[in-house]
C-alpha cells in the first residue's frame, strides 16, 4: 500500500489539514486518512503550531447526555442528517459539512461550541454503532441525542424540561435548535 496514487494523497492531505484546522485530534486524522502518523504529526504542527494534545479519547455516550452538551449535540445531528438522508453525502465529508453549519450557528447566537470536531466525529460513530438514537420530544417536537436504549415515547427534552442552572442559555438554544428543525427532510 506504499504505492498509493499521488492524487490520493494530496486527497487526504487536504483533509486532514482542514481536520485540524478545525480541531480535530489524533485519532480522528489517523482513522479518517490513510496518511502515516509522522505525516499526521507534520501537517498538525505546520497548522496548528504545537504538537497534538497526547491522550485517549473518552469512548463514553454519557458526554452526549449532559444538558449544554446534549443541546449542541443535537443541533449538530441535524444538520449530520440532513446531509446524509437529504443529499445522500456520507461519513466524513457530512461530518466536516454539518460541523461547519454548526459553528455558523453557534457564532451567530453568540454561544461558545461546545461540541468538538473529534466529539461530533465519535457522536457519528456512536450513532452508526447503534448506542444512541434521536428522540423526539413531546413538547416542543424537536430531535434529541438519546441512548439507543432508553423509550422514546413521552420523551421530553432538555429545553422544555431544563436544569434551574441553565437558564441563561435557554433563549438562544431553544431558538437555535428550532433553527435545526426548518434544515430537516
Ligand atoms: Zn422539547
Amino acid at each position: 500500500m506504499r504505492n498509493k496514487r499521488i492524487i490520493d494523497e494530496a486527497d487526504d492531505v487536504r483533509r486532514a489539514v482542514e481536520m485540524v484546522r478545525l480541531g480535530a485530534r489524533m485519532q480522528m486524522l489517523e482513522a479518517e486518512t490513510r496518511l502515516s502518523r509522522e505525516k499526521l504529526l507534520r501537517i498538525y504542527k505546520e497548522v496548528r503550531g504545537v504538537s497534538p494534545p497526547k491522550g485517549m479519547l473518552p469512548f463514553s455516550t454519557d458526554w452526549f447526555m449532559t444538558w449544554q452538551p446534549n443541546v449542541h449535540s443535537s443541533l449538530f445531528m441535524g444538520f449530520y442528517r440532513y446531509f446524509e438522508q437529504g443529499l445522500g453525502l456520507g461519513g466524513l465529508d457530512a461530518i466536516i459539512k454539518a460541523y461547519h453549519l454548526y459553528l455558523d450557528q453557534i457564532e451567530a447566537g453568540h454561544i461558545e461550541p461546545v461540541l468538538s470536531l473529534t466529539r461530533a466525529w465519535t457522536l457519528v460513530r456512536f450513532f452508526d454503532a447503534d448506542l444512541l438514537q434521536l428522540a423526539e420530544c413531546r413538547e416542543c417536537g424537536g430531535r434529541y441525542v438519546a441512548h439507543a436504549y432508553d423509550p422514546v415515547r413521552g420523551y421530553v427534552c432538555g429545553l422544555c424540561n431544563m436544569p434551574s442552572r441553565a437558564g441563561k442559555t435557554r433563549r438562544a438554544a431553544v431558538k437555535k435548535v428550532r433553527e435545526t428543525d426548518l434544515v430537516e427532510v
